[in-house]
């Protein structure tokens, strides 16, 4: 399948999931997660319109997006989807749009001195560890309603929404669900959830942003 084929086919699968939870297929924003793709790949995809791009780490992002491609950096949106350092956060925000990764207060903090320097704060999503698995980032549930309260007491930030990765293992729905659900608790209204495997599901369920990688570009390498 070509990488045309393979986005109009997830483009046409996103819509009936959106249709069965009673919203458009424009109400869900297809992230393309470009992380360790070839440039060949990267270029087809952008040929396509897709204007839309997830990336994992600063660094490969920079090359990419600030050398590379920097043809094309004014005319999509670049959004964060993997952990960020504090020594990266003036990097992060002078090159994306969003940051999807905020999951400590530390890090709050580096992005409001980052964005006083750069001029300017990326949109910020939550982090969640939603099946609170000791590996991964992200605020537990628990204390997710007092962190986002610190955010917007003590930083001044409104984050825009929240993200999640259900434990590998486990069926995605009900992590997706509880994701909403502490979304919704807390005034925030998109929800970045759902990948290659089970995209669908997390729209049904109120995804606003799926991340899908392999799906659309093939396997990573
Ligand atoms: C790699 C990655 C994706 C995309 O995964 P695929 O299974 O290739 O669709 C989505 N979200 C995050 C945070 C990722 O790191």
């Amino acid at each position: 399948m070509s990488i045309a084929d393979a986005r109009r086919n997830i483009l046409d699968r996103i819509a009936v999931s959106a249709k069965r939870d009673g919203r458009r297929a424009n109400d869900i924003t297809l992230v393309a997660v470009s992380k360790q793709q070839s440039d060949e790949r990267v270029q087809a995809m952008l040929e396509t319109g897709q204007s839309v791009f997830g990336e994992n780490r600063v660094q490969e992002a920079q090359k990419r997006w600030a050398h590379t491609f920097s043809n094309w950096r004014d005319k999509i949106e670049l959004r964060l989807i993997g952990p960020l350092q504090t020594n990266k956060a003036v990097d992060a925000c002078q090159l994306f749009d969003v940051i999807e990764t905020l999951d400590r207060e530390k890090l709050a903090k580096a992005l409001v001195n980052a964005a006083e320097k750069t001029g300017k704060l990326p949109t910020l999503f939550v982090q969640v560890n939603i099946g609170e698995e000791e590996q991964k980032s992200g605020v537990v549930p628990a204390d997710l309603d007092a962190f986002i309260e610190m955010l917007r007491n003590t930083y001044g930030i409104e984050p825009e929404g929240l993200m999640c990765i259900p434990p590998a293992a486990l069926a995605a729905g009900p992590h997706f669900a509880l994701l909403k659900k502490l979304a919704t608790r807390n005034g925030l209204t998109k929800l970045s959830m759902g990948m290659s495997g089970d995209f669908e599901t997390a729209i049904e369920l109120g995804a606003t942003h799926v991340r899908v990688g392999s799906a659309l570009f093939g396997e990573r390498p």
